[in-house]
C-alpha cells in the first residue's frame, strides 16, 4: 500500500510500505477513508520535533475495517470506524478513567514501528479499546464523514479545552488560538453553554469560522494590544475561562493575561515554550487555575459523536482543503503557509 512518510524537515513522501496485517489477536486493520492534516503534525515538518527518516505520520482518520484479530469482539470486516489520535486497551485503569492517554500499552500514530493515518489502511493495536463504531449509512455522506473526522482529533482537543477552562453555562470564554482546535474549542464552549466567547485572530476566514461556531466577539489585535482587547470587553476582568490552543510563550502568556482572577486556562497547545510564557506569582496572586493537556479522546467520543451525528454540532467547515494521497506533501506546506486551515486527505 501507500503512505505518507516524513524523510527530514519538510521532506513528506508518499511512498509504498508493506500492507497492514494482523500481528496480535487483539488487531484491526482499517482501510482509510479519511484523514488528514493536524496542525500538530507541523511541529514535525518544520523539524520542531525530531523524527526518524521514513517514519510514519499522520494521527487522525476513519475507515472500514478490513480484517479483525481472533480476540476482536467489537468489530467485524465492513464496520465503518473512527480512531482517536492515540490508541489504547480499554482495560486498565486509566482507560476506565477516560484517560486514555496515559494508557501504558497505549501510543501515537505514527510512532517508530507503527502506521500513520496518512496512507491507505493502518493496523490498530487494541481495536476494541480503540475505535468507535460509525453507523454504516454515514459512509455515503461526504459532509458528515468530515464532520465525523474531526473527532479523531480536534473536535475532542478542543472540548478537553473547554472542559479545562472551566466553561459553564453563562461562562464568559476566550479563545487564543485560531487554528482547528482553537475554532473547535469555540464550538465546544458553545455547546458547554458559554454565554460570550471572544475569539483572538486576524485571519478573516478563520475569524468567520469562528463566528459560526458561535463566537460573539472577535479581538484581531496580538500581544499586549489583545490582552487589553479582552479586558475592555469584559469591564476590565477578563474571561471567565480561557482556551490556549497554541503552545508558545506568547500565547500562554496571552491566556494567562486575559484569565479574570479565580478563572482557569484550559491548555491544548502542545507545548512549545509555553512553560516560559506562565509567571506562577501572577497565577497565585489572582487565583488562576491550569488544566489540560493531551485530550483523551477516545473518552469524550461517544458524546460528541451524539452530537454530530443529530446535527447539534457541525466542526466540518475547519476543512478548507481537500488533497489525494499524493496531494499530501502539498496539503503540508499549504498548512505550514497558512494558505490552508485544515487539510482532508481522501485516499
Ligand atoms: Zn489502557
Amino acid at each position: 500500500m501507500r503512505a505518507t512518510t516524513i524523510h527530514a524537515p519538510f521532506d513528506m513522501r508518499v511512498e509504498e510500505v508493506p500492507d497492514p496485517v494482523v500481528q496480535e489477536p487483539t488487531d484491526v486493520v482499517v482501510r482509510v477513508l479519511r484523514a488528514c492534516i493536524c496542525g500538530s503534525d507541523l511541529w514535525a515538518y518544520r523539524g520542531e520535533s525530531a523524527r526518524q527518516p521514513g517514519q510514519r505520520i499522520g494521527h487522525e482518520f476513519l475507515g472500514v475495517v478490513e480484517e479483525t484479530g481472533s480476540e476482536v469482539r467489537g468489530f467485524t470486516a465492513g464496520d465503518l470506524v473512527v480512531a482517536p489520535f492515540v490508541w489504547s486497551d480499554g482495560t486498565c485503569d486509566h482507560c476506565a478513567e477516560g484517560l486514555q492517554t496515559s494508557c501504558p500499552r497505549g501510543g501515537f500514530w505514527g510512532s517508530v514501528g507503527s502506521d500513520g493515518g496518512q496512507g491507505e489502511a493502518v493496523r490498530v493495536p487494541f481495536g476494541d479499546g480503540t475505535l468507535v463504531k460509525l453507523p454504516a449509512d454515514a459512509a455515503s455522506d461526504d459532509r458528515l464523514l468530515t464532520a465525523l473526522l474531526a473527532l479523531s482529533d480536534v473536535m475532542g482537543t478542543g472540548h478537553h479545552a473547554a472542559l479545562g477552562a472551566g466553561v459553564r453555562p453563562g461562562s464568559t470564554v476566550a479563545v487564543v488560538g485560531d487554528g482547528a482546535v482553537g475554532l473547535c474549542g469555540v464550538l465546544a464552549a458553545k455547546r458547554l453553554g458559554a454565554e460570550r466567547i471572544i475569539a483572538l485572530g486576524r485571519h478573516t476566514a478563520r475569524t468567520d469560522i469562528a463566528r459560526l461556531f458561535g463566537a460573539t466577539d472577535v479581538v484581531a489585535e496580538r500581544g499586549e494590544a489583545a490582552e487589553a482587547a479582552v479586558r475592555e470587553l469584559t469591564r476590565g476582568q477578563g474571561a471567565h475561562g480561557v482556551i490556549e490552543a497554541v503552545g508558545t510563550e506568547q500565547s500562554m502568556r496571552t491566556a494567562v493575561n486575559i484569565t479574570r482572577d479565580g478563572g482557569s486556562v484550559g491548555y491544548v497547545g502542545v507545548p512549545h515554550g509555553s512553560g516560559t510564557g506562565l509567571d506562577l506569582s501572577v497565577m497565585f496572586d489572582r487565583n488562576i487555575a491550569l488544566r489540560g493537556g493531551v485530550a483523551p479522546v477516545r473518552a469524550y467520543l461517544p458524546e460528541l459523536l451524539a452530537d454530530v451525528l443529530d446535527g447539534t454540532i457541525d466542526p466540518s467547515p475547519v476543512f478548507d482543503l481537500t488533497v489525494d494521497l499524493d496531494g499530501v506533501p502539498a496539503g503540508y506546506r499549504a498548512m505550514d503557509e497558512r494558505t490552508a486551515l485544515k487539510v482532508l486527505v481522501k485516499p
